[in-house]
């Protein structure tokens, strides 16, 4: 059996590694990147880089590769490739799984703002402070680029491509982070205001717990939809499970 695992989270390689480890016999992977990311953390087993061509080179590729299963493990805003993936699975006739970390959930001292999408982020900044830490990666920046009256401590993998904000500083790095350097960061830049996308997970989350343990709000922009219809699982290991039942047969 030959699953395509679309990848460039955590989880895609650790779903990877388990695959490799054996966690369900029978079963190889093929991992697909973007190719994104100038040099990305690769997982095990045999890794393919660049975009298939919409939905239909997907399909495709699916065919000819003679793929038993489809995970999209991709990341919660890559909206694009998902919706791609729905209808490629529903063209070849492959069984799709979505993996999908759950999303974050505001806790006491949180003072968050819901925004609808990177536009909407920016509309809300100039009343929330003029020291921003954004931390949405390094697409789609442009939303933020009339902003000049604010200041930006703008942080991605890679270098972001203009047109970014006219003031303020990128800072390179990629997680996990955690929450004394988080805090460190917001007060050597005098941060008033956070703005990050609702991506989950443990390895960025400290930027919420020091942005509430300094009372700072934090602008979150919320997750693109999981195409109807698509099965969820919330972890690698649930993803293992799904694959074991479509290796018997089932879904
Ligand atoms: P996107 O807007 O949903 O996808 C744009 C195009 O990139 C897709 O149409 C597809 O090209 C190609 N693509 C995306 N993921 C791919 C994959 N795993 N394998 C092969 N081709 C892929 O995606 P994005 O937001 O640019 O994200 C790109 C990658 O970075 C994803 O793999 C995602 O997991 C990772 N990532 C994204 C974010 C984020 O915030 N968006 C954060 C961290 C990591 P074709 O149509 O030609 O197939």
């Amino acid at each position: 059996m030959h699953v395509l695992i679309l990848g460039g989270t955590a989880e895609a390689r650790r779903l990877a590694e388990l695959l490799a480890a054996g966690a369900v016999p029978g079963l190889r992977a093929t991992t697909s990147l973007a190719g994104r990311v100038t040099a990305p953390r690769l997982p095990p087993g045999d890794v393919r880089v660049g975009g298939f061509g919409g939905a239909e080179g997907l399909a495709a590729w699916l065919a000819e590769q003679e793929a038993d299963a489809l995970v999209d493990a991709t990341h919660p805003f890559a909206g694009t490739v998902s919706r791609n993936a729905a209808k490629a699975a529903a063209d070849a006739g492959v069984p799709l799984l979505a993996l999908r970390r759950p999303g974050w959930v505001p806790v006491a001292g949180d003072v968050w703002h819901e925004a609808g999408s990177l536009a909407e982020a920016a509309e809300l900044l100039p009343a929330l402070g003029r020291r921003v830490f954004l931390t949405t990666g390094r697409m789609g920046l442009a939303a933020f680029a009339a902003l000049d009256d604010l200041w930006f401590l703008v942080r991605s993998v890679d270098p972001p491509e203009p047109p970014v904000p006219s003031r303020g500083e990128v800072l390179l790095d990629r997680g996990p982070f955690t929450l004394d350097g988080e805090r460190e960061l917001l007060r050597r830049h005098r941060i008033d205001v956070v703005v990050t996308k609702d991506s989950g997970g443990a390895a960025t989350a400290p930027k919420l717990a020091a942005a509430r343990a300094a009372g700072l709000p934090v602008v979150v922009v919320r997750r693109p939809p999981v195409p109807a219809g698509v099965r969820v699982a919330a972890t690698p290991e649930q993803a293992l499970e799904w694959l074991a039942r479509a290796g018997r047969g089932g879904r």
